[in-house]
């Protein structure tokens, strides 16, 4: 179960690029195996698919235990009656969605990392994605999630305390199952729009909030729509859940394969620092000036005012500058990554205080993610 030394090297590091040091990375296969550890062991870091970019799933100064959950991927019993699912922690998003896919089900939240992302994870960061608009965050289509606290107990938490853990990033205790709300299959089809101005796209989307039949305005700048190939001008991929769209089938899974090339290009052109701040829409074209004045490449979930801007090493020194910019516009530093170790500098202080009351009461000893967060 435990791996020797010289393996615990890709434990390092998560898609943050941010880098620490395990004492051991440790591979549960069942929820009783999970208890036993947390039971036996001082620190431990939770980790699913290890995609999240804000370094939540880093080991720090050789001391912390990596749990690594990934050998956790029973999924059980599904009630199509009530469209749900219980599932373990370490199950993929994408495995979940070719099993349902035969019931015509599916789980609507949908981050880019769907390959590789974990449910755990999933629910540790409250993900979101990029049919925000219609389906929101991770924890509204949770029913319950089982939990292994610091002492090693297994306890059940409804919706009712769920907020303790959904967005806690691994540091209140350790999912190991929870129980999915579903949604039926959809039809989907796309149109990609290109635009000229900020105020155009601006003007776009508030006409398509009107349009239930949206689940998606995914926003790429000029210089990234023409790194994908495609013309030097704004685009909105508009996703529709019905057939308005004109892009339809192959081509409208490749559109979305396209969409999800965004940060895995931009970070090989040296762009490996991705923030994730989150604005009102509509003040969207009070902050496009401010990344193009600086040549800060930007795509986002548009609809719902998530924005990703990517700074290389030189430009990262404006990310403090940026935060400031997005408090003074009413605007959240995290829309869907997380503070992890990225960005605790800066939380604020109630938030702060918030976060740090749940962990007293959920894990008095610190024995998860400690140093994360807060
Ligand atoms: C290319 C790319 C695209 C992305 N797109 C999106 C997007 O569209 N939307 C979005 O929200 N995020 C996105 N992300 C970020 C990331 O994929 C999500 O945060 C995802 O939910 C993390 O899942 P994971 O299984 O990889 O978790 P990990 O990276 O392993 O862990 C993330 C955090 O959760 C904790 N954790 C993990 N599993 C558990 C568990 N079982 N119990 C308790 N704590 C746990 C860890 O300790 C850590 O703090 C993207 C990342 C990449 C690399």
């Amino acid at each position: 179960m435990t791996l020797n030394k010289s393996t615990t090297k890709s434990y390092e590091t998560d898609a943050s690029g941010l880098r620490g040091k395990a004492k051991e990375v440790i591979f549960p296969n069942s929820i009783p195996e999970v208890q036993k550890i947390v039971t036996i062991t001082p620190k431990i870091v939770p980790r699913g698919g290890g995609t999240g970019l804000a370094g939540g799933a880093v080991p720090q100064n050789g001391q912390d235990t990596v749990l690594d959950l990934s050998k956790l991927t029973r999924i059980q019993s599904l009630d199509k009656e009530r469209s749900s699912i219980e599932v373990e922690a370490g199950v993929i998003l994408d495995d979940l969605q070719h099993h349902l896919k035969r019931y015509n089900l599916e789980f609507p939240v949908n981050p880019s990392s769907h390959t590789i992302a974990t449910i755990g994870g999933m629910i540790a960061t409250d993900a979101v994605g990029s049919r925000a608009i219609k389906y929101g965050r991770t924890s509204k289509w949770v029913k319950w999630v089982d939990i292994v606290d610091s002492q090693g107990n297994l306890q059940r938490k409804g919706a009712t305390e769920l907020s303790d853990y959904a967005g806690m990033e691994g540091t209140t205790g350790v999912i190991v199952k929870a129980c999915l709300k579903l949604s039926p299959r959809k039809l989907r089809t796309a149109s990609l729009v290109p635009l000229e101005t900020v105020k155009e796209t601006l003007a776009l989307v508030r006409q398509l909030k009107l349009d239930s039949s949206v689940s998606m305005m995914e926003f790429m700048d000029k210089r990234i729509s023409k790194d994908l190939g495609l013309e030097e001008r704004y685009h909105l991929i508009v996703e529709y859940e019905s057939d308005k769209g004109k892009i339809k089938d192959g081509a409208y899974e490749k559109l979305l394969a396209l969409r999800d090339r965004t940060y895995p290009l931009l970070a090989s052109e040296g762009y490996t620092r991705i923030e994730d701040p989150k604005i009102l829409t509509d003040r969207f074209d009070k902050i496009m000036p401010w990344f193009e004045s600086k040549n800060i490449p930007v795509f986002g979930h548009l609809g719902v005012g998530i924005l990703h801007p990517c700074f290389n090493h030189d430009q990262e020194k404006f990310i403090p500058e940026m935060m400031k910019l997005v408090r003074k516009l009413g605007g959240q530093i995290s829309g869907e990554h997380g503070i992890g170790l990225l960005k605790k500098s800066f939380i604020e202080p109630n938030d702060k205080k918030i976060l740090v009351n749940i962990k007293k009461r959920t894990d008095p000893i610190n024995k998860f993610n400690q140093g994360k967060v807060i």
